[in-house]
């Protein structure tokens, strides 16, 4: 990808607009500038996230002991940041000095600004002597703008049962961002096939920075955040398996689960890329809307920390008591409110859910998942019944551990209905299928008429490529998880053609974005295919050999 060339004048102003942003807490210590650090503290790498047209967040944390406190000096320290066009750092065009805070565990988010559109950086950090190693990071292209977007789902790695392999392989497909959608830690202690969280189950801050502190050591973890911005939202790992709300799974009183959510919340925050205000208290919002020009918008989801609890006692369930009342929620009012506001405005042509748990309709036999958005129909329905006239609408899914394909028709369980979205269920990085013998959800979902691809048996994750005429997204999946290295293979393709979405300028025909039962089917059919997209098509990789893809499951 071409960097420009920049003069360094136009990046003062984002250079000083970065170092106004970056986060002082003021904890009232002195700021020891001639510190040395005796060991390295770049342990846990560098990340970048929410890129924006100008710019994007870059994130370290400075952590030479990071599975035991941290071993940082308790006193707030500068940390040097560096923004360039090439990786020898030779053309720097954006610098300043954030400071690593105590309260925040050493970490630093630097909200770089004042960039050139669709362009890509290189990113590092110095402090106490030490350099952090070089992250890649791109701003997204300038609003209304439809170039072409390689984006990689990752959900779910849970550390005890696998190596990264998976990290590893999504660090070299080329991506212009990654879509993390949760279970980034896993809480629980204890070991697993490949590995051990050699703690017990975190529930404090202390506990939680350790946890962050083990997983992200990983290096095939940090190669994938150093390739590009992510964009993360959490799932119920990153505080307690379930946990629904101000309610936890397993029956703590609230006032102690807030608490917990708290200290959990404020851990995640430390140890990822994102662009939100410093968490306080337990009660902390994270939905937010990502644009990628004028091509697509990412609405980043929240369906935990908002939601009722899950009815019939959680689990898998038949439906009953106020399963379907109307006024249970999934993602709670005021995100439900801000969601649909945000889907009743064309502004892209993909509007992408990044969302944690299984959207489609799933049952098994008279059996619900009321974890999933199947406990919550009258939630879904409320949802689905704007996003079902949104032109190209796009689910993806983490969570259940296992690769999937849905198509959302309009009616969800009537397949004679028109098929108007799909939902992409990401392979898991590394967390096992553990609820049933993969081969049995396999058969079981597979059954479902709009489910067209199951997977519980691998791990991996998603590469969606998305232009202004065609959705393609290809399942990627590990050989395998018990070593250190593995190969990796396109285990399903699929291939979507957009309904057209006029430009600003364009006339408007609303007709095509309003409520028609029929959609034009010259565009609105969603086809599967094992072959390359069609010529003239302005797929970027030209590597989607035919011999590549096996199709299983196809149903
Ligand atoms: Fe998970
Ligand atoms: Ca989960």
């Amino acid at each position: 990808m071409a960097t420009p060339s920049i003069t360094r004048r136009s990046f003062l102003a984002g250079t000083i607009a970065a170092i106004a942003a970056a986060r002082w807490q003021g904890s009232g210590q002195a700021l020891p500038a001639d510190v040395t650090l005796p060991d390295d503290p770049f342990t846990l790498g560098v990340a970048s996230g929410d890129p924006d047209p100008g710019g994007f967040v870059i994130w370290t944390r400075l952590a030479p002991a990071p599975t035991s406190g941290g071993g940082m000096p308790g006193v707030d320290l500068p940390v040097t940041w560096e923004v360039a066009t090439d990786p020898s750092f030779a053309t720097i065009v954006a610098s300043g000095v954030s400071v690593a805070v105590v309260a925040l565990a050493h970490s630093v988010h630097v909200e770089v600004s004042g960039l050139p559109p669709d362009a890509w950086f290189h990113y590092r950090f110095r402090a106490g002597g030490w350099t952090s190693p070089v992250g890649r990071a791109r701003t997204a292209p300038a609003p209304g703008v439809r170039a072409p977007l390689r984006f990689g789902v990752a959900s779910c790695q849970r550390y005890v049962d696998g190596y990264y392999t998976a990290h590893r392989a999504l660090s070299t497909e080329g991506c212009d961002l990654v879509v993390h959608l949760g279970d980034y830690i896993y809480e629980g202690g204890g070991s697993g096939p490949v590995r051990s969280h050699g703690s017990p189950e975190a529930t404090t801050l202390a506990g939680y920075r350790n946890r962050y502190g083990l997983y992200k050591s990983d290096p095939d973890l940090q190669a994938a955040h150093a390739m590009c911005p992510w964009l993360v939202v959490w799932d119920d790992h990153e505080v307690d398996n379930d946990y629904a709300g101000v309610h936890s799974a397993d029956g703590v009183p609230e006032g102690e689960f807030l608490s917990r959510r708290a200290q959990a919340y404020q851990a995640w925050y430390e140890h990822l890329p994102v662009r939100l205000r410093v968490p306080a208290g337990p009660n902390v919002v994270i939905h937010r809307s990502i644009r990628w020009g004028g091509l697509a918008r990412f609405h980043l989801l929240d369906t935990r920390q908002h939601r009722d609890p899950q009815p019939c006692g959680g689990g898998l369930s038949s439906p009953c008591g106020d399963w379907d009342d109307e006024g249970r929620t999934l993602l709670g009012p005021s995100q439900e409110a801000w969601l649909l506001d945000a889907l009743g405005s064309r502004e892209a042509v993909w509007e992408v859910l990044a969302n944690q748990v299984v959207f489609a309709p799933m049952p098994i036999g008279t059996a619900r998942n009321m974890d999933q958005w199947d406990g919550y129909p009258a939630a879904r329905q409320r949802l689905w019944s704007v996003l079902r006239d949104v032109p190209n609408p796009v689910v993806v899914t983490g969570d259940i551990h296992l690769g999937a394909l849905a198509k959302l028709h309009r009616e969800l369980e009537d397949p004679s209905t028109p098929p108007v979205g799909v939902e992409l269920v990401g392979p898991p990085i590394s967390s096992r299928f553990t609820a049933a013998p993969p081969a049995v959800v396999e058969a079981v979902v597979g059954a479902l008429p709009w489910f067209e691809h199951v997977n519980a048996s691998d791990r991996g994750y998603l590469i969606v490529e998305l232009t202004e005429d065609a959705l393609q997204a290809r399942y990627r999946v590990v050989s395998t998880t018990a070593e250190r290295t593995a190969t990796v293979s396109t285990d399903h393709t699929y291939r979507q053609t957009a309904v057209p979405v006029p430009r600003d300028e364009d006339p408007v025909d609303t007709t095509t974005t309003t409520s028609t039962s029929s959609p034009p089917s010259s565009t609105s059919t969603a086809v599967t295919t094992t072959s390359p997209p069609a010529g003239g098509s302005e797929d970027r990789s030209g590597e989607l050999a035919p011999g590549a893809v096996i199709p299983r499951y196809t149903g």
